[in-house]
């Protein structure tokens, strides 16, 4: 047996089957290479779905996670602690929010951003204003609100009753919009939807969505969980759609691999969630707040610049690859539309065979590599990317 066979033939007997993983083990990484545990080498498209910001093991994050770990591992939020109070001072000062909620993923950002639409609500106009639209094709979680504000069908199936409140409009539909907004307390929207395909929402629509939500105090909150933390070429995706939400939830990049995720409160919600409201246990963690100041201080303008650069080279070289129809998504969060009957699926099947590590988004290939890729990592996963399509 290989050392794959017995790591996967253990996790068929004790993991909770829930995951159609593919049939690699990964043991470690340095940026954005990584090895199995028969030694196979791969370039890694995914940053383990947007996380690992700054590849595998980088060592200032290394450096900034263990040297809080061996201080302080966790405490509880019935204390003060400094690298939560350091993080949120970062997040509003490079965002213009005001206030952050430290939560663990992303589903749950979504929670506390929901609840915090809610009760803003509730607190100016009572009961019955408590409906939150979000858009069509969208992907905001799996807690059950969360699979609830998520604007799919298949995902509405097994878990009745789901949350009361959500219902859904056509992205780039404003009338659709204006016609649902009756007892609406909020607006929430991916800028780019990433599960559902890497589709950004037209500029214009959710500039006039903003706009309108503004005039009749709906709040928009801006799910920012995969577009967030530099992944388009801005520390936020918003400040390029022109909008400023009440509320940003972030999460994936956000830890550099370390699960954290933050509720960011503009002002109208910066002061809703008050001592009782909204809580969890592992909120703030100093050991990840740590780690992410790292992660948000190296995203400096230059860094992100090149997130751009590499960006654009990405989409220069994946147009001329065979059966590439198109490609879209902003800085390094990129979708690759495919014809000839080529499944998304198999390309990334074979990309293993290939030594790249690639994702999928419904019929797209997607590419979420670490920010920090190196231009001669990029240039072998490009090959390989080109040579699986080849071959294909
Ligand atoms: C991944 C994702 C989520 C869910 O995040 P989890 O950490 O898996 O709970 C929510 N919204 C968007 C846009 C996402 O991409």
């Amino acid at each position: 047996m290989s050392n794959f066979d017995i790591i996967k033939e253990r996790d068929e007997s004790f993991v909770a089957q829930t995951y159609g993983r593919f049939p690699v083990a990964i043991t470690e990484g340095r940026n954005a290479v990584c090895f199995d545990a028969d030694g196979r080498r791969y370039i890694d498209m995914t940053s383990g779905i947007g996380v690992n910001s700054l590849g595998f093991c980088d060592s200032g994050w290394i450096m900034a996670v263990t040297s809080q770990l061996c201080k302080l591992q966790h405490i509880s939020n019935l204390y003060y602690t400094e690298p939560c109070g350091e993080l949120a001072k970062l997040l509003c000062e490079r965002t213009g929010m005001k206030k952050v909620f430290f939560a663990n993923g992303g589903a749950e950002a979504n929670e506390g951003a929901i609840k915090a639409a809610r009760k803003y609500s509730f607190d100016r106009y009572g009961n019955g204003r408590s409906k939150i639209l979000t858009l069509k094709n969208s992907f905001h979680g799996r807690t059950v609100t969360t699979l609830s504000a998520t604007g799919q069908d298949v995902f509405h199936n097994y878990f009745f009753p789901f949350t009361e409140g959500f219902d859904f409009v056509t992205p780039g539909d404003l009338e659709e919009l204006k016609a649902k907004s009756e007892g609406v307390c909020a607006l929430m929207v991916e800028l780019i939807q990433g599960e559902g395909g890497v589709l950004p929402v037209d500029k214009g629509y959710i500039q006039a969505a903003a706009e309108f939500c503004a005039e009749n105090d709906i709040l928009l909150i801006v799910d920012e969980v995969q577009t967030g933390v530099g992944r388009t070429g801005t520390l936020y995706c918003f400040r390029q759609f022109g909008i400023t939400p009440d509320i940003v939830t972030s999460a994936k990049g956000l830890g550099g691999g370390l699960p954290i995720a933050a509720v960011l409160f503009g002002e109208k919600t910066e002061n809703v969630l008050r001592p009782g409201d909204h809580a969890t246990t592992f909120g703030g963690n100093p050991v990840a707040c740590a780690g992410a100041v790292e992660i948000v201080n190296r995203l400096d303008d230059e860094f992100l610049a090149d997130v751009v650069r590499k960006g654009e080279k990405i989409r220069e070289r994946v147009l001329k690859m065979p059966h590439v129809t198109g490609v879209a998504g902003m800085g390094l969060m990129i979708g690759i539309a495919l014809g000839d009957g080529v499944k998304s699926g198999d390309v990334v099947r074979a990309g293993i065979k290939n030594g790249v590590l690639l994702l999928t988004a419904k019929e797209k290939v997607r590419l979420l590599p670490p920010l920090s890729i190196e231009d001669s990592e990029l240039d072998e996963a490009l090959a390989a990317l080109e040579k699986t399509l080849k071959e294909i």
